[in-house]
């Protein structure tokens, strides 16, 4: 079953060419892309335990973060939270508004929503049980973050990179999801990145993850680990279609842009929001058949 899951997860409609990179993280061993990550995150997770997730990728020339990321990573928090996890999000100052407003309109209300120096704090004080990054800027081998046309976006990134190295570290367990290349995680897979990604040498994020989920957008890349993690735990944690198209418009109502075409419009990377709730859907129909099998 979870292969299905991560069937309907790496669907490509926006043609970004992620099958590839989904390959190049399959083949790192193990089984589904979204099995090990929920293996992982069962692992982790115990009461009261934190559970660190970062989001929030900026769009030039302004900077407003897009709208794919914070709606997964409110969805993966909201799950963890049922297992008795805390999650606190990583997420800098442009997205705080957007990451309490997508988490509000999921019924997250109060979340903690923390900065990446506090994130470090944090790290430091309270050792989180895993980090989780969903759509979060990863830095290249020169130093520089990029967005997927190529462009230095470093100015307008509070990156997390070394939040993540300083947990592999210290043996904290780290899950990446991200569809680009150009996201914390994609270390993994850098050399699928520079081989198969328009200005793939210049965008290939070189952070890695102990568990990389690829999917055709970032937000389906978290949906599928709460499905995974549903049929683990035999509890359906994921939300409706309508919570989706709620957050997504609690999103863009907060400022979030479409971070394909720029726009202020219900959309995730020039999706519209029925593909997603429809893609919510599906994920809804196959935990169902499968928790009641
Ligand atoms: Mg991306
Ligand atoms: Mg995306």
């Amino acid at each position: 079953m979870d292969d299905a899951i991560d069937h309907q997860i790496s669907l490509d409609p926006g043609g970004r060419n992620c099958r590839p990179l989904y390959t190049a993280a399959r083949e790192t061993g193990g089984g589904p892309l979204v099995d090990r990550a929920a293996d992982r995150l069962i692992a982790a997770i115990e009461p009261g335990a934190t559970v660190l997730v970062s989001t929030g990728f900026p769009i030039t020339p302004v900077d407003t973060p897009e709208t794919d990321g914070p709606l997964g990573a409110a969805v993966l928090g909201r799950a963890v939270a049922r297992l008795g996890a805390v999650p606190v999000f990583v997420v800098d100052s442009s997205t705080q508004p957007i990451m309490t407003a997508v988490a509000a309109a999921l019924g997250l209300e109060p979340s903690r929503i923390v900065t990446p120096t506090a994130a470090e704090t944090l790290l430091a004080r309270d050792t989180p049980r895993v980090l989780v990054a969903v759509e979060t800027p990863g830095r290249t081998a020169d130093g520089s973050y990029r967005n997927m046309a190529g462009e230095d976006i470093t100015h307008l990134v509070d990156g997390v990179d070394d939040l993540f190295i300083e947990a592999a570290d210290r043996d904290i367990p780290t899950v990446g999801v991200g569809d680009g290349g150009n996201e914390i995680g994609m270390g993994t897979v850098n050399s699928a990145v520079e081989t198969h990604i328009d200005h793939g040498e210049t965008v290939a994020a070189v952070t890695a993850v102990d568990d990389l989920v690829v999917s055709g957008v970032s937000n389906w890349g978290a949906y599928g680990i709460v499905a995974a993690l549903s049929l683990s735990v035999g509890e359906n944690l994921l939300h409706t279609p309508d919570q989706e198209r709620a957050m997504l418009a609690a999103c863009v109502e907060a400022g979030a842009l479409d971070g394909v075409t720029g726009q202020s419009t219900l959309s995730v990377d020039g999706l519209p929001s029925p593909i997603h709730e429809h893609l919510v859907g599906l994920l809804n129909r196959l935990c169902e058949h499968s928790l009641s099998g």
